[in-house]
């Protein structure tokens, strides 16, 4: 699909979670803390169990949310399996006890993505703001308001509210459809390459890849990128089109 150039737009969508909401570095501070309270897990370096720990995660990811009920039970499965791999055989009782922990420290330690906040506020100032999630409805809006901004956003899109998920780019077509505005006049900015950048092109909107780690791209797309928030001036330029980023580069 043919992307129009870029432009001021008149719609911004956002990714929410490591995008808006720093859910990576949260999870990792709230393990790292699990694992402080329990020498049974100081058999393995923080590195080594959060490297497993995303990949359990990334094993359970569907795109669509299971009900709150199930996800406890993955989480504490995921814990188990973090025992495990310290030579721990823990049992359910246990893996639930430090599920639950892990989940009260990161209630507790979580944080935006730096600047995150300040540049949606800013954007919403002169532009509509949307964003386009996979999740359920009420954990997204209890993270916007925790960001302060639930009012800046005009249209909020769930995948479990309206039951299509990223990459799907009908997800996106509901954001346009909500907001009343082209997909030539949207830009999305995500970290994720499959749901954000890929799913936003699938759907014929301007994709901003947000990549604060300085990943290489999966794939061989041209792409512009967003490597942080601040200083706002420079984002503002990204998103507006008016200034010349660096772009990924090619896999060849
Ligand atoms: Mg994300």
């Amino acid at each position: 699909m043919v992307l129009a150039a870029p432009g001021v737009p008149r719609l911004v969508l956002f990714d929410l979670d490591d995008t808006l909401f720093d859910h990576s570095l949260t999870s990792r501070a709230a393990l790292n803390e699990v694992r402080e309270g329990e020498s049974r897990l100081q058999t393995r370096e923080l590195d080594e169990l959060w490297r497993e720990y995303l990949r359990l995660l990334n094993e359970d990811s569907t795109g669509m949310p299971s009900t709150p009920e199930l996800y406890q039970v993955r989480r504490a499965e995921r814990f188990r399996r973090l025992g495990v791999m310290c030579g721990w055989s823990m049992d359910v009782a246990e893996a639930n006890e430090l599920s639950a922990s892990a989940r009260r420290n990161y209630q507790r330690l979580r944080r935006p993505v730096p600047g995150a906040p300040e540049f949606v506020r800013r954007v919403a100032a002169r532009t509509k703001v949307g964003i386009v999630t996979n999740n359920e409805l009420r954990e997204q809006e209890e993270k916007l308001d925790f960001l302060g901004l639930t009012e800046s956003v005009e249209v909020l899109v769930v995948s479990a509210d309206v039951k299509v998920a990223k990459p799907d780019p009908r997800i996106f077509k509901v954001a346009l459809d909500r907001a009343s505005v082209p997909r030539e006049e949207a830009v999305m900015i995500g970290d994720s390459w499959m749901n954000d950048v890929l799913g936003a092109r699938a759907a014929g909107i301007r994709p901003v890849w947000f990549n604060r780690f300085g990943l290489r791209p999966p794939t061989r797309h041209r792409v512009v990128e967003l490597g942080a928030f601040r200083p706002l001036s420079h984002a503002d330029a990204i998103v507006n089109g008016s200034h010349r980023p660096r772009t990924t580069v090619p896999r060849e």
